[in-house]
Parts: C-alpha cells; structure tokens; sequence
C-alpha cells in the first residue's frame, strides 16, 4: 500500500474515533442536562451571600452524595469536598464557586431571584447570582454525573470543591487553612472555567500564562491641619494634597511603568470633609491597584507610597500620610504547557472553531490560592453571550451586560451544555497514565509561588 494512502488511513481512523468519542460524550451530556438544568434554575431561584451558602453546599452535597462520591461538609465555613477514586492515577481538583452578590436582579427571566437576605454588616440586601456562579455548579453536577457514570475512561482520583466566598476573596484561603490540601489528597492539577459575556454560548477561551491580575487594595490616609475656611493660612489642607495625590498617582501607569504591561491604578473613593467653610484634618482615598507580573506590582506600590509621601511633604503636612494594605490577590498563572495540551483536548470535544484564545482579565481570583500552594491550574472561559447578541454588540461596540450587572444573564442552553462537555473532556485527558507522567509534562515555572509583596 503506498505511504501517502496509509498515512490518510491512520489519518481518518484517528478523526473517527475523535468523532466516536464526541458523538457519545454528546450523548452522556445530554443525559446529565435535564438535571443539570434544574439545578441551575434552582440554585438561580435561591442566591445565597458570600459565607452563607448553607442551603447551595446542602443542595451540592446531597446531590454528590447520591452519585457515589465520599462527600466532606464544612470545610472553611460552607466549603464542600467531594471525592471519587478509581484506581491509581494522578489526583485532579474541579472547583465550583458557591456564593452570589448583592445585587438586585433585573433580568425579567421567569426564574430571576427575589431574595432578600442581611449582608454581615446587619443591612437588608438583594441577592443574585449575577457572577454566573449558579451555572458553574450546574456543570459541576453534571460533570459529577457523567465521570460517575464512566469509570472505564479514566483512572485516578477525582475531587470536586464547592468553594464559598469567591466575591468576598475569602473562600479558597478559609479551605486551605481548614486543612483542604492536608486532610484531602494534594491535586496534581487544578481545573475551573468561568462563564462571561465575552464570549458566545458554545465558545471555550484558553490563556497560556497569566488569566487574572494582582489585585491590591490599599486605604491611604493624608493628614493635614484642619481650620476655617476662611482662613486657609492657618491650614494644611488635605483636600489639595489629595487632589494633587490623585492626578500625580496617574503618571505613575503612563509615565513610569513600560508601555505593553498591564496595570492599573483606581482611585475609587475619596472621603474628606463635612461643611463648606471647613477644611478637614484629614483626606481617606480608597485604591485598588491590579497588575500580572510580580515585578510591575511591586513597581506600582513602591511609586503609590513614594508619590503619596512626597505630595504630603511638599505640602508641608504635618504628618506623613498613612497607607493601609487591606486586601491582596495574586494573579491566576495557568500552565503555559498545560494550557496548550488542554487547548487541543477542548477543540476535539467541542469543535476547533469554538476555542478561542482569550485574553487576560483585569479582574481576579481567589483560585489564584490554590496555585500559590504548588497547583498547577488550568482555568479556563466559557461563552455565556447569546450568539447573536454577541454578534451585535460586537458590531455596534455596545458591550452586553457584564458579570456582577444586575442584567446578568447567561444564554444557559448552550453555555451549560459546553461546561459540562469542556469539563469532561479535561478531566478525562488529565485522569489518564500515571501521577508522575503528568507532572512531568507540567512546565517546571507552574505553580511557583510569588515572590512576597
Ligand atoms: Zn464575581
Ligand atoms: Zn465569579
């Protein structure tokens, strides 16, 4: 037989059993869905705030339970850890979020959330799952269902985290602490995808490298001397400073960091004074500062307290101003070699026109807590757009409602379908061979930890 005949043989038979495999995962989802759905209207219906997620990690549990997984409650408040083995093979983490937002849904949809619920400062409070987490424990269940099902095609040990808090950027560390890489098995890899308008329903997005920023926030206090303001003589008006403080910070992303890095610095409040004719003892600003690389966050704090120190002195305050770092994220690196495999396994499960290269996301992550405990991550974005909206806004260039919007609303039919079929598809490729052969294929860079800020 010539070669070349030979060659499209092989060629063919291979693409046959690709589509072999994508014809009956198709069948094996379409299994899982109607249950899936119902669940995803279900936990739609009944948001529940960060920390408080009582009734969703219930609801999880028992469904796991039932599936035959050895299910852990209460880890680090409402966290859920529920655990399949089969056999030796490597260990591999799938995270859903668990918590909604105070947010007053405006959706119209027939099951959009009316909840109210007291927030942890006493405050009554909508509730809505307007960050899409409803549909990432969807897919997890349905995920869950069809890996339960198929123990024949794959080998190892499958965990799945139901991780409070995310928004709250609280829920990944209070696992960790209570003990979830100790008292359960260490994953080899850790996987989770998250739904966004960014993309259509159906489309995957893969980044190689950095997925989410540093994210700091930082409360600066400026002191001056307080007066009539009348009398301005008497004074060291914090106002100026800050209003000098604010605009000089500014240079600090044009001026000072290289052009092509990532950063940010906002501003989001400033808090000063009470009457007219007073001037104020001092001014609060409230930043948030977001980088990727380890070297540009440094960069950006070094030049916040150098700006906000010199403004203070050049004013003459009688103080030097006060900078507060209140919160800290890193950002989520995936497994440049990881990503690339992952990429490959995605275009055979759902088609190649489908995965798409993403972009990196300003916002952030608590999963990036995992990562900095040694996890190589591969996390990953799922269309939520309706196709033909997604169409329009892209012509028009008027963005669709985005995550945390009040019109939040993901086109659930092909956007859940795709999650759960990307999230079998990696799972399988990942649960194959041995612990040590898919180490070994991990870039060795992955999951190092930051260096300290
Ligand atoms: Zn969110
Ligand atoms: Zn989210």
């Amino acid at each position: 037989m010539p070669k070349l005949l030979i060659l499209l043989l092989a060629l063919s038979s291979v693409s046959a059993i690709a589509q072999a495999g994508a014809a009956s995962t198709k069948k094996e989802v379409d299994n899982a869905y109607p249950e899936a759905h119902a669940l995803y209207v279900d936990l739609h219906e009944n948001p529940e705030l960060s920390g408080h997620e009582i009734r969703t990690a219930a609801k999880l549990a028992s469904g796991l339970r039932s599936l035959g997984y050895e299910v852990t409650e209460h880890i680090g408040g409402t966290g859920i850890v529920a655990i399949l083995k089969n056999g030796d093979g490597p260990v591999v983490m799938l995270r859903t979020e668990l918590d909604a937002l105070p947010v007053e849904e405006k959706t119209g949809l027939p099951y959009a959330s009316k909840v109210h619920a007291q927030n942890d400062s006493g405050e009554d409070v909508p509730v809505m799952h307007a960050c899409g987490h409803d549909l990432h424990m969807a897919a997890l269940m349905g995920t869950a269902a069809v890996m339960a099902g198929s123990k024949e095609t794959w080998r190892g040990t499958l965990i799945l985290i139901g991780q409070p808090a995310e928004e709250t950027v609280a829920g990944a560390k209070g696992m960790i602490d209570d003990g979830l890489l100790k008292r359960f098995p260490k994953p080899d890899v850790a996987v989770a995808l998250h739904v966004g308008n960014g993309l259509s329903a159906g489309e995957v997005g893969v980044v190689a490298g950095y997925m989410s920023t540093n994210a700091d926030t930082l409360r600066i206090t400026i002191y001056g001397k307080g007066g009539h303001g009348a009398a301005p003589q008497t004074t060291v008006d914090p106002i100026v400073i800050a209003a000098r403080t604010i605009l000089a910070l500014q240079t600090i992303v044009s001026r000072e960091v290289r052009p092509g890095e990532t950063a940010v610095i906002t501003v989001g409040f400033v808090h000063a004074g009470t009457k007219d004719n007073i001037i104020p003892d001092q001014a609060e600003l409230g930043l948030t500062v977001r980088s990727f690389k380890p070297e540009v966050r440094k960069q950006l704090l070094a030049a916040i307290a150098r700006i906000t120190r010199a403004e203070a002195e050049a004013a003459g305050a009688p103080r030097e101003p006060l900078i507060e770092h209140r919160e800290s994220t890193d950002a989520v690196f995936n497994d440049p070699e990881l990503a690339h495999r992952l990429k490959g396994v995605l275009e055979s499960a759902i088609g190649k026109d489908n995965v798409v290269n993403s972009e990196p996301h300003s916002a952030s992550e608590d999963f990036s807590y995992y990562v900095e405990q040694g996890i190589p991550s591969f996390y990953f974005d799922l269309g939520g757009a309706d196709p033909q909206k997604h169409a329009q806004a892209v012509e028009t260039g008027v963005s669709l409602p985005s995550n945390h919007s009040s019109l939040f609303a993901p086109d659930v039919d092909p956007a859940l379908r795709t999650a759960i079929t990307a999230e079998v598809a990696v799972l399988r490729n990942l649960l194959h061979g041995s612990a040590a052969d898919l180490r070994k294929s991990i870039s060795p860079q992955s999951g190092v930890k930051q260096p300290a800020r």
